[in-house]
C-alpha cells in the first residue's frame, strides 16, 4: 500500500468553467469569475468585502500595506506558523514579536499577548491552526483597548467557525489560501477579507497596482490613475474559473473531510487514552473544517521514529513548521524568549495523510500501523 500525504481533489466542474472563461475572452483579473468567487464568500459567510488574490501570502502583504505597517512598528504573532505570516510584515520593516503556542493546541497562547504589547505594537496576527479557531473574543478584548489591529491568517480556516462567526470575518482583516494543500484550491490563490469598511476603497487600490481602476470599472470615476502604493495582487480569470468549479462542491468536500477527521479521531482514541500520543484539541468555541489531522508524540525521537515506521509501511506522514523565532533569518533578531510550546510542536507534531479521496480502509490501515509502532 502507498498512501501519499496529499492529493488535490478535482470536482469535475473545473474544466467547464475554464473553457467558459476562455470562451468569454477576458482573461485578465477582476472579471466575472473573480466577482463570482468573491460574491460566493460574501453571500455564504456575510463578509462585507472580499478580494481574490494571487495567494494568501499576497493577501497578508496587502494587509500589511493596508495597515500602513512600517519600520519601528511591532507585530505580535505565533512563532509556530508558516513563514508568510511573518514575511508579509517583516517586508514592511516591522519587528516581529513571536508569541508561544498554548499547551493544548498550536494556536497562539492568548494569555501571553497582553504582556507582549508595547506602545509600538500595531497589529496582532493570529493563525487558526488546522482550521481550529483561536479564542477570538479574548483576543479582540486584549487588542481593542490599545487600538491594535487584529489580522486573522485563516489560510487553513475556510468554512470554519468561532462560535457562530466564520473565521476570517472577526478581525479587522482576514486571509484565506487556495494553495493546492488547502481544502479548496486553485493551485495558487488566496483571498483578503476586509471587515472594516473604512479600508475597502484602499484595499481595492492596493489590489489594482495603486490605481483606482476598480472604481473606474464601476463607472465611479472618469479615468483611472495612480493614487497610492500597490501592486499586482489579482489572479487571472482562469484561476478564478478553476476556483469557482471547486466552490460549487464546497459542501460535499467539507462533509467528506470532516468524516475523515472524525474517523482518524475514532481510530486513534485508544492510543491517546493509553497516553502514547495526543490528538487535536478542539475548544468548545471552535467548529473546525477538517483541514488536517495531526498527532503529538511524547518526544522528538519518537516522532521521527514513527515517521520512519510509517514511511516503511508506505504511508507518507510529515512534520510541520519549524519555529520562526529559531529560523536562520530571524534567530539573530528574536529577543531571546524561550517559546517552549512552539518548540515542542515543532519537535513532536506529525500530520497524517489527509485528502478528499482518502478511504476509510486506508485510515484503518494507518491507525493499525501506528498501533503496531506503539506495541513494539
Ligand atoms: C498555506 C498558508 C499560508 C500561505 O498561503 P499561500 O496561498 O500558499 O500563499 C500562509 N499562512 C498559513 C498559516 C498557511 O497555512
Amino acid at each position: 500500500m502507498k498512501i501519499p500525504f496529499n492529493k488535490p481533489h478535482f470536482t469535475g466542474r473545473e474544466a467547464f468553467h475554464l473553457s467558459q472563461a476562455a470562451y468569454k475572452g477576458k482573461l485578465s483579473g477582476n472579471g466575472d469569475y473573480t466577482r463570482d468567487c468573491q460574491l460566493f464568500f460574501e453571500k455564504k459567510y456575510g463578509f462585507k468585502k472580499t478580494l481574490f488574490t494571487t495567494s494568501c501570502s499576497d493577501a497578508l502583504e496587502m494587509a500589511a500595506l493596508l495597515l500602513g505597517i512600517g519600520p519601528g512598528d511591532e507585530v505580535i504573532m505565533p512563532s509556530y506558523t508558516f513563514v508568510s505570516t511573518a514575511n508579509a510584515f517583516a517586508l514592511r520593516g516591522a519587528s516581529i514579536v513571536f508569541a508561544d503556542s498554548n499547551p493544548l493546541n498550536p494556536n497562539i497562547d492568548t494569555e501571553l499577548i497582553e504582556s507582549l504589547i508595547t506602545p509600538k505594537t500595531r497589529a496582532i496576527v493570529v493563525v487558526h491552526y488546522g482550521g481550529i479557531a483561536c479564542d477570538m473574543d479574548r483576543i479582540m478584548q486584549v487588542a481593542n483597548p490599545h487600538n491594535i489591529a487584529v489580522v486573522e491568517d485563516a489560510a487553513q480556516g475556510i468554512d470554519a467557525f468561532y462560535k457562530d462567526k466564520p473565521l476570517g470575518g472577526i478581525g479587522k482583516l482576514g486571509t484565506f489560501s487556495f494553495h493546492e494543500t488547502k481544502n479548496i484550491t486553485s493551485g495558487e490563490g488566496g483571498m483578503l477579507i476586509v471587515n472594516d469598511s473604512s479600508l475597502t476603497g484602499k484595499a481595492e487600490i492596493i489590489w489594482e497596482k495603486g490605481t483606482n481602476r476598480a472604481a473606474f470599472a464601476r463607472g465611479e470615476v472618469e479615468k483611472y490613475e495612480w493614487v497610492s502604493l500597490g501592486s499586482s495582487f489579482l489572479p487571472n480569470e482562469l484561476t478564478a474559473a478553476f476556483l469557482y468549479g471547486q466552490l460549487e462542491h464546497l459542501e460535499a468536500i467539507q462533509q467528506k473531510r470532516l468524516e475523515i477527521w472524525k474517523e482518524y479521531y475514532r481510530q486513534l482514541t485508544p492510543l491517546s487514552q493509553s497516553g502514547f500520543l495526543s490528538l487535536p484539541h478542539v475548544p468548545e468555541y471552535a467548529r473546525h473544517n477538517g483541514h488536517l489531522f495531526y498527532v503529538v508524540t511524547r518526544s522528538s525521537t519518537e516522532r521521527d521514529q514513527l515517521l520512519g515506521f510509517l514511511q516503511k509501511n508506505g504511508i507518507h506522514a510529515v512534520f510541520h513548521y519549524l519555529t520562526l523565532h529559531n529560523s536562520p533569518y530571524y534567530k539573530g533578531r528574536h529577543d531571546g524568549r524561550i517559546l517552549h510550546q512552539a518548540d515542542r510542536y515543532a519537535a513532536t507534531l506529525l500530520r497524517l495523510p489527509f485528502y478528499y479521496g482518502l478511504q476509510t480502509s486506508e485510515i484503518e490501515y494507518i491507525s493499525e500501523v501506528i498501533s503496531r509502532f506503539y506495541s513494539n
